[in-house]
């Protein structure tokens, strides 16, 4: 039997409208969205205070690091929070991240994400995504100057529907591992970049990662790129699809760059709460909005953030218009994935329905109190 459901607002073509009905069938599909001059009084409509928006799709997620929640300080800058990773990660058992995960992932489904782009260093909690209700793409992901080949990863996202290789950064692969890698990818490419200024200044000859590189006695063999994002659109096809994720000390330039050089822009999984617990950041969302670039939101994993709620995450964005925010939310990151059938409150679409409650509807912003809740 079909269901209405109905609220104070519905996000609908990227805006945010009153007195809109939506109606879905047995399968979870949207068969209608109707528009009424009122709501009042409409018969056999579920009514939700709040704002009806679709599931929402989180751009960057690592489930597996998700019992280091609360594990490593917050403040600790982007070095730190590399040792402190390093010093704590062995402490656990495997049962102990597997719960951890497990948890996440049901609290995920429960507050309105339907699909996450997933960074994964092994399998273990694979089976967890496999089960879930929520639509996981793993990435394996590339990391380490003296990691050479890509065989070891292609072996384990063979095994597994919905699943690929990535390289970690471009401050983490040396050259020729780091492109094989994009071009074996055959979904989505997901690149941490930008996040500190000392990955620039890496190129420069300078910086912290330089220093700890010397150091350690390691040699990178890509500075000649010049840059990151020249790194980036020099060594990936320009009608591969890219996400780039933080971007924290991205420049304008760095952003036209990568939107000139991929056929439909690259897009930027902004995570605002890790950058917050890490070093007290905040992505560079003015650069990127006046760039005209495309925006998705990832909650990044529980050791670099108290919770992986994307409204949590879509709060400390606060100045920006609320539609624009949840339409980065949903509708950018399904497209990022291409998962046409998510993202929107459209006919044909089958994208879960979620309500944003204690919301301010007067000013249409949200308030320390709201929180997503799925409804379908
Ligand atoms: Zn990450």
């Amino acid at each position: 039997m079909n269901r209405r459901f109905a609220s104070h607002y519905a996000l609908v073509d990227g805006e945010l409208r009153r007195n809109i009905v939506i109606e879905v069938d047995a399968t979870g599909e949207i068969v209608a969205v109707i528009e009424r001059e009122s709501i009042d009084n409409m018969a056999s409509v579920e009514f939700y205070p709040g704002i009806l928006i679709p599931g929402m799709v989180n751009l960057h997620c690592h489930l597996e690091l998700s019992y280091l929640k609360g594990a490593i300080a917050e403040h600790t800058g982007f070095a730190g929070f590399a040792r402190a990773i390093g010093a704590v990660r062995n402490n656990y058992t495997r049962e102990q991240r597997l719960h951890a995960a497990s948890l996440a992932d049901s609290r995920m489904w429960q507050e309105g994400v339907q699909a996450v782009l997933d960074i994964a260093n092994d399998d273990l909690v694979m089976e967890i995504k496999e089960r879930s209700k929520i639509e996981y793409r793993t990435l394996f992901e590339l990391f380490g100057l003296g990691c050479r080949a890509i065989d070891r990863h292609i072996e384990l996202a063979d095994k597994y529907t919905n699943a690929d290789i990535t390289p970690h950064s471009t401050y983490s692969l040396q050259d020729e591992v780091f492109k094989s890698c994009c071009k074996a990818n055959r979904s989505t490419i997901s690149i941490h970049l930008l996040e500190s200024s000392a990955e620039s200044e890496l190129y420069d000859g300078s910086g912290s990662l330089k220093e700890w590189y010397d150091h350690m006695g390691w040699e990178c063999d890509f500075v000649g790129y010049g840059s990151p994002a020249r790194r980036v659109v020099e060594s990936i096809d320009p009608n591969r699809n890219v996400v780039v994720v933080h971007g924290c000390r991205a420049t304008s330039d760095d952003a036209a760059l990568l939107d000139n050089h991929f056929a439909k822009g690259a897009t930027w999984a902004l995570c605002p709460e890790s950058n917050r617990y890490i070093s007290n950041d905040r992505p560079p969302v003015d650069i990127l909005r006046k760039g005209g670039c495309r925006i998705g939101i990832g909650t990044d994993s529980l050791a670099s953030a108290r919770s992986l709620s994307m409204i949590d995450n879509l709060r400390l964005l606060s100045d920006i218009p609320l539609s624009e925010l949840l339409t980065w939310a949903t509708k950018r990151g399904a497209e990022a994935l291409e998962m046409e059938h998510l993202g929107e409150l459209a006919v044909g679409k089958r994208p879960g329905i979620v309500v944003i409650e204690d919301v301010d509807l007067h000013n249409l912003c949200l308030t320390p109190e709201s929180r997503a809740t799925r409804i379908l």
